[in-house]
């Protein structure tokens, strides 16, 4: 009888995914982990990923990779900012998590997360920084986070649902709350310090001591900044996220960042002014002022990386000094890739590769050889498993990733995907990027536009066309591969839970974004005799 119990035990263990490894370590104090994470940073603008341009070095960045593991195709399941966050912390896609887009979801912070299964299994948690999932976070002994989307200088916050004022620049502001939560937390405990940025965020709001960094430097172009989108769904030629369409004056900065006080304000003002005052004389139009545009943006937006890339070898060093750099695993990321300008775009939301996919650096001592690269599909779906694997802790079946661990420790299992689903809902605003989902291979791509005026669909090869500017899914040659990538995404929508029919409501019973509202229901239709 006992015997039988214990096997059952040993069979529930193994179903809940315990490694051996954590219970044989079970007297090690389990490794602690800090989440280094950035909002709309993307892999170009990091100088480890190689990016041609070469926009930008990064050596606090880069290290994390010299010392631990660069994954080069992490990709996301929805490419925007709240439902990314929902799914690193459940470890589901959307439609299971609940939380669709950033118009109108709102995050139940009653179900499981990792963090809350980390506390469980003894560690102290913390969250400092950007959150945006609208609802108060649970699952942390401490939280300090900025309203919204935040702001770039002078933040308010919210510390235990108390407002809380900060003078100075934010991500600064976030590595110094970091620091000091490192230094009050409970040091009999593992910690789980998830330190989150607003940058490099829209609206680009650089640093003081960063404005003019690039000695008005004029940034070599990507091949598709003037990108026709000939031959292309209307779903890509109708988008409102152009730098010819759609770029706003505090996109320019020619209005200033909010929330300044008169001295930030009168610094920043000495550096922009002067050249705003040589643009507004010159009054371009077409391509120069989309040119013009591009470089002011890059500007900006490399600016406000400089200052995460300061803040990330501020941690590192911390944790040095501390001793603490040996047992902990820094994971860096960020919820999205972005658009330096490729197809004439900045901003994210598209299946295609450069908002697909996502930084992600790991150093783990001791178990990641240094200077490792892995080119397996992997995914922020991931991210809450691997966690819960790096602490030892039992990880639910219902979480639909799977542990990075083993590729951490240079091991593929033969069974590592092969595709990965895809998901974006949120129209018409602030975009107007049309719904779209898909089916994502090492080489192609199959997506479909589905609503509400379009129902194309689009087969893309990185291979043949790694600009993603062709559309082949018409191409008799590539009949065959449509076929089998058909029945490969109605497969994967089979396997994630997929509902057959996209929503129609997103959560809390509103109507989807942007969607007419729900027609009433149907009569019933008389019998015609
Ligand atoms: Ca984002």
């Amino acid at each position: 009888m006992l015997l039988r119990w214990l096997v059952m035990l040993v069979a529930v263990a193994t179903a809940l995914g315990v490694s051996p490894r954590s219970a044989m370590a079970a007297e090690e104090k389990p490794p602690n982990i800090l989440f280094i994470f950035t909002d709309d940073l993307t892999c170009q603008a990091i100088s480890t990923y190689g990016e041609r341009r070469r926009l930008l070095n990064t050596p606090n960045i880069d290290r994390l990779a010299a010392e631990g593991m660069r994954f080069d195709r992490c990709l996301v399941t929805n490419s925007i900012c709240g439902p990314s966050r929902a799914t690193i912390l459940t470890g589901k896609y959307s439609h299971l998590n609940g939380f669709y887009n950033n118009s109108n979801s709102t995050f139940d912070g009653s179900q499981q997360t990792f963090p809350k299964l980390l506390q469980k299994a003894g560690y102290a948690t913390a969250l400092i920084g950007k959150w945006h999932l609208v609802s108060e976070p649970t699952g942390f002994d401490h939280w300090h986070i900025l309203p919204g989307q935040g702001l770039y200088y002078n933040p308010p916050m919210i510390r235990h649902g108390e407002p809380v004022k900060h003078t100075g620049y934010t991500t600064d502001i976030i590595t110094d709350l970091s620091i000091e939560w490192l230094q009050q937390r409970d040091r009999s405990k593992p910690f789980l310090l998830m330190s989150q940025h607003k940058a490099p965020h829209r609206e680009w709001a650089p640093a003081l001591r960063h404005l003019g960094w690039d000695n008005d430097r004029e940034y070599p172009e990507p091949e598709t900044l003037f990108d026709d989108y000939a031959g292309r769904s209307k779903a890509i030629r109708d988008h409102d996220m152009g730098l010819d369409r759609t770029f706003t004056d505090l996109d320019a900065k020619l209005r200033p960042a909010p929330n300044m006080n008169e001295e930030q304000l009168k610094a920043w003002n000495a550096y922009y002014e002067p050249r705003n005052e040589k643009f507004r004389q010159a009054k371009l139009a077409g391509k120069d002022l989309v040119r013009w545009r591009y470089n002011r943006y890059m500007h900006d937006y490399l600016a406000c990386v400089k200052a995460v890339d300061e803040s990330v070898g501020r941690l590192l060093d911390f944790l040095e000094q501390e001793g603490l750099a040996e047992n902990t695993v820094v994971v860096f990321s960020s919820d999205q890739g972005f658009y330096l300008g490729e197809h004439g775009w900045f901003d994210k939301r598209w299946i295609f590769e450069e908002s697909l996919r996502a930084p992600l650096l790991v150093r783990w001592p001791g178990v990641i050889k240094p200077g490792g690269v892995n080119s397996n599909l992997v995914s922020l779906l991931d991210f809450a498993e691997t966690f819960l694997d790096i602490a030892g802790a039992p990880i639910p079946n219902d979480m639909q990733g799977r542990s990075l661990v083993p590729l951490c420790r240079g091991e593929t299992p033969d069974d590592w995907r092969q595709s990965l689903y895809y998901h974006y809902y949120e129209f018409p605003v602030p975009h107007r990027v049309r719904p779209h989902y898909g089916v994502i291979t090492d080489r192609y791509k199959l997506v479909h536009y589905y609503k509400p005026d379009v129902d194309d669909w689009e087969l893309l090869d990185r291979q043949k066309d790694p600009l993603e500017t062709i559309n082949f899914y018409h191409d008799p040659a590539y009949a065959e591969t449509v076929k089998e990538l058909h029945a490969e995404l109605d497969r994967l929508r089979q396997e994630v839970q997929e509902t057959t029919e996209p929503p129609r409501r997103a959560y809390g019973n509103q109507p989807f974004a942007g969607e007419p509202p729900l027609p009433k229901p149907a009569k019933k239709a008389k019998k015609k005799a």
